[in-house]
């Protein structure tokens, strides 16, 4: 496995920033807005990509440690993505996998008049009350899984449905989906996939925070204690004992900040077997890392 951190850097508040990537690391270094730029310079956005365990990461986590030390405004946030890299002899290796949805669509369910009744004013964690109901021609016609920007309304085709029964897979029931056009119309093409496998909570050994910087801490918590809003900065760790052995299964913990139609939502877990048999079937929207049972 390969971790890359992706940081972007914006003039303004962060030209020193800007100057420093763009002169230590010109090769890395890409603007992210180059005509935009070249006419306002105090519009550039820059892009750098370097493996976490490189000098390069060193160094720039060196500057960034720096500012924060010092307080500088614009430093307390910056913008980066964690992103691991993985060969298919690791995945199918792995005992358990993250499974990452990564087809998002609108208008959410909410708009198209589901129901949810919200459980916290804090987090806007929820529970559907309805059937889903979606303008399903939005929907991605050839994504087999893919979800609303409610975070928790996942969307699965009919061939999902069927892989998933055929192969006796464990840990989902598939719900019906109704058109928004004509609510009494349910469709035959896509189905809503609540995972019913439970996963447990995370163990102590994920590393949680806003950025792989030091000091991070989380981005934000639910006061109430149901959400956090972070990055992963490392990999899944789950207690064995907490996994109910499901093909499918959700964390309890819920990650986001929700608010308006956003809902925070658990992690989708799935065993080596499920994996296997999505890749077999060649379906299609996800992306996985691998995930560990402590
Ligand atoms: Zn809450």
């Amino acid at each position: 496995m390969q971790e890359f951190l992706s940081l972007r850097a914006f003039s303004g508040n962060q030209d020193d920033l800007v100057a420093f990537l763009e002169s230590n690391f010109p090769r890395q270094t890409r603007v992210l807005n180059p005509r935009l730029a070249a006419r306002i310079p105090e519009s550039k956005s820059v892009e750098i990509r370097v493996p976490l365990n490189s000098h390069a990461f060193q160094e720039i986590n060196g500057f960034i440690e720096s500012k924060r030390n010092q307080n500088i405004d614009g430093y307390k946030y910056v913008t980066t993505t964690v992103m691991r890299k993985y060969s298919e002899s690791d995945l199918q290796s792995a005992e358990i996998l993250l499974l990452t949805i990564r087809s998002h669509f609108e208008p959410s369910g909410e708009e198209c008049g589901t129901i949810y009744e919200t459980l916290c004013n804090e987090c806007n964690w929820g529970r559907q009350v309805s059937d889903l109901i979606l303008d399903l021609r939005r929907v991605p016609q050839h994504k087999d899984i893919s979800e609303t920007i409610a975070w928790v309304e996942w969307v699965v085709s009919s061939k999902f449905v069927r892989t998933f029964a055929e192969n006796k897979l464990t840990g989902a029931e598939f719900r019906p989906i109704f058109e928004f056009k004509n609510p009494t119309k349910q469709s035959k093409e896509w189905h809503q996939l609540r995972v019913t496998g439970k996963a447990g909570e995370l163990a102590e050994t994920t590393k949680l925070g806003r950025d792989p910087f030091s000091p991070s801490q989380v981005s934000w918590r639910c006061p109430l204690g149901h959400a956090v809003a972070t990055q992963f900065l490392s990999e899944i760790y789950l207690h064995r004992n907490a996994w109910d052995g499901s093909d499918i299964a959700i964390t309890g913990a819920l990650f986001g900040q929700g608010r308006n139609l956003l809902r925070p939502a658990p992690l989708i877990i799935i065993s080596q077997r499920m994996y296997r048999v999505l890749q077999e079937a060649g379906l299609k929207g996800f992306s996985y890392e691998i995930a560990h049972l402590v």
